[in-house]
C-alpha cells in the first residue's frame, strides 16, 4: 500500500553504500540521508589524502545514488541534537546509523595536551578542510616530527609532511595548509610503532609511496630486521610482500641511480619499532613539546598476536611536532541507543542493533574504525540485506504508512534548522571546482560551515 521509508544517519561511504543497496534491492523503498555537515561524503572528503584523488572517484557512484528519485539528502542536520533517534524511529520504518568514528583514541600519557602535540584526526582534518579543525594551524617550525602509529593514516600524514609542495599544490589540499607546508621546516619524520616490522598496520601501497616519495630518503635500521627473513615463509601473502619491501629498503644497497637520488634528498623518513610513549617532554616553561620519552619494548609471541612488553629501558627523542595516529573512535550520539563503550561500537548482529527492532548500523560505527572503503562497502551491503530481510519477514512492519521526512522537516523547522539538499550541495561543489580551476587544483574547498550555508542558499 505504501512505500517503506528508511532513514540513514551519516553520508560517508557507509551511508551511501547502504542507501545504494536498499534502493536496488527494493523498488518501493524510499531513503533519506541525514548529515551533520552541509557537505556529503564523510572521510572521502575529509580523510582520504589529497594526493590520492583516484580513491575519491567513489563520489561519482554516491552522486548517482543521491540523484535517484527515491533518495534524498538532508545536510546540516546534527542527529542527536537537532533531532533525536527516537523521533527518527517514529517517522521511519527503519533507521540505519552510519555516522562513523569522529573521536580519537588518546595516548593516555602526561603531556598529551601540550602545544605541538596533535591527533592525526585533527591534523588530517586540518589539511583536508574539515571546518572544526581549521583553527589548528600546526606549528611546523621544527626539524623533526614524530608520528606515533604505523598504519595507513600515519603514512598519509608522513607523506603530506614530506612531499614536495609542487606535488601538493596540484591536489585539493586547502590553501592555508599548502602555505604552511611551503614554510615548513620539518625535514625528518619518525614513524614509531610499539611492536615490530611484522606487526605494522600499513599496507604495501602506502609503504611503497614512502619509498618512492621524491626528495626523501629512508633511514631504516638494519638491526630491526634480525630474524625476520627466517619468519617470512610463514606469513600470509600481503604481509609477506610488505615485509619483503621493508627489508629490501632497510638492508639492500640501492642501485647507483637510487643512491644518487637519495644523496640529493633533502628530507628523511624512518620507521622506529618496539617503542611506546611514556611521556611527552615539555620545554622549561611547560608551554610546548620538545620531545618524547619512549619505552623500549620486546615482543612476546609472534605474528599478529605478538604483544609488546616493556624492557625497562627508555629512550628520549627530540622533536617539535608530535602526531598521535593510534586510531579513531566512534562516540555515542543519543542515550537511547545501545553503545559498547569498551569496543566503541554499537553492539549489533549483522548490522541489527541489539534489542532494538528497526534500528541498524553500518560502516565504522558497526565494525570499529578499521578497513578501507571497500571493506566499508561490503559491511554496509550486509546491513542493507538485513534491513530488506526484516521487511520481508515482517520483523519490520511496513504495512502501515510512516510520514518520513515530512514530519522530520516540520520538527527541524520548529527548531530553526534549515537542511541543505543535494542540489544545494551541488552549488557548493561547482563553486569549489571553479575556484580550484583558477589555481590549478581539482577543487578549492570552502572552509567554514557559514560559507558553505551561504553558497548553498544562493
Ligand atoms: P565516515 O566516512 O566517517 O562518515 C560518517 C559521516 O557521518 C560523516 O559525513 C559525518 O559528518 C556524519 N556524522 C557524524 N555524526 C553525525 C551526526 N550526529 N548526525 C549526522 N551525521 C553525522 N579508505 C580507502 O579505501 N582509501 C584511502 O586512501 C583511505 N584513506 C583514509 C584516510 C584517513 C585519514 C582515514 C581516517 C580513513 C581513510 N580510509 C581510506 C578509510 C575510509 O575513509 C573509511 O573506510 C570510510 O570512510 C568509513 O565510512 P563511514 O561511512 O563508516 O564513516
Amino acid at each position: 500500500c505504501c512505500s517503506p521509508k528508511v532513514c540513514i544517519v551519516g553520508s560517508g561511504p557507509a551511508g551511501f553504500y547502504t542507501a545504494q543497496h536498499l534502493i536496488k534491492a527494493r523498488q518501493d523503498v524510499e531513503v533519506d540521508i541525514y548529515e551533520r555537515l552541509p557537505v556529503p561524503f564523510g572521510l572521502v572528503r575529509f580523510g582520504v589524502a589529497p594526493d590520492h584523488p583516484e580513491v575519491k572517484n567513489v563520489i561519482n557512484t554516491f552522486t548517482l545514488t543521491a540523484r535517484n528519485s527515491r533518495c534524498s539528502f538532508y545536510g546540516n542536520v546534527n542527529v542527536g541534537k537537532d533531532v533525536s533517534i527516537e523521533e527518527l524511529q517514529q517517522a521511519y520504518h527503519a533507521v540505519v546509523l552510519s555516522y562513523g568514528a569522529e573521536g580519537n583514541r588518546r595516548m593516555g600519557v602526561p603531556g598529551e595536551d601540550l602545544a605541538g602535540v596533535y591527533s592525526a584526526k585533527d591534523f588530517v582534518g586540518w589539511y583536508n578542510g574539515l571546518p572544526s579543525c581549521q583553527e589548528l594551524s600546526p606549528d611546523l617550525n621544527c626539524e623533526t616530527a614524530v608520528i606515533l602509529g604505523q598504519g595507513n593514516v600515519a603514512l598519509d600524514v608522513a607523506r603530506i609532511l614530506l612531499a614536495p609542495t609542487d606535488i601538493l599544490k596540484k591536489t585539493d589540499i586547502t590553501q592555508p595548509a599548502l602555505e604552511a607546508l611551503v614554510q615548513s621546516q620539518v625535514r625528518r619524520v619518525l614513524i614509531v610503532g610499539r611492536r615490530g616490522p611484522m606487526q605494522v598496520a600499513c599496507t604495501i601501497k602506502e609503504f611503497r609511496e614512502m619509498v618512492n616519495l621524491p626528495d626523501t630518503r629512508p633511514e631504516m635500521m638494519a638491526d630491526d630486521f634480525e630474524g625476520v627473513k627466517e619468519a617470512l615463509k610463514d606469513l600470509p601473502r600481503p604481509r609477506k610482500r610488505l615485509t619483503e619491501l621493508m627489508m629490501k629498503t632497510a638492508l639492500e644497497i640501492p642501485s647507483e641511480k637510487e643512491q644518487e637520488r637519495q644523496s640529493k634528498a633533502s628530507r628523511v623518513w624512518a620507521f622506529r619499532f618496539l617503542r611506546s610513549p611514556i611521556e611527552i617532554l615539555a620545554n622549561p616553561d611547560n608551554s610546548r613539546t620538545v620531545g618524547i620519552r619512549l619505552a623500549v619494548n620486546r615482543l612476546e609471541g609472534s605474528g599478529d598476536g605478538a604483544r609488546a612488553v616493556p624492557t625497562g629501558e627508555v629512550e628520549d627523542v627530540t622533536c617539535g611536532l608530535l602526531i598521535s595516529s593510534i586510531g579513531y573512535k566512534s562516540l555515542p550520539i543519543d542515550p537511547s541507543v545501545p553503545f559498547d563503550s569498551h569496543k566503541a561500537i554499537v553492539p549489533n548482529n549483522m548490522g541489527r542493533v541489539q534489542h532494538t527492532a528497526g534500528l541498524y548500523c553500518s560502516g565504522w560505527l558497526k565494525t570499529g574504525p578499521t578497513g578501507v572503503i571497500a571493506t566499508t562497502m561490503n559491511n554496509s551491503f550486509d546491513t542493507a540485506r538485513s534491513v530488506v530481510e526484516d521487511m520481508e519477514s515482517g520483523t519490520v512492519d511496513v504495512s502501515a504508512a510512516r510520514p518520513g521526512s515530512q514530519s522530520i522537516s516540520g520538527l527541524l523547522e520548529e527548531r530553526g534548522v534549515k537542511p541543505v539538499t543535494f542540489s544545494n550541495w551541488e552549488k557548493i561543489d561547482s563553486l569549489e571546482m571553479s575556484r580550484g580551476e583558477a589555481s590549478g587544483k581539482p577543487r578549492e574547498k570552502l572552509l567554514t560551515v557559514e560559507e558553505m550555508l551561504q553558497v548553498a542558499r544562493k
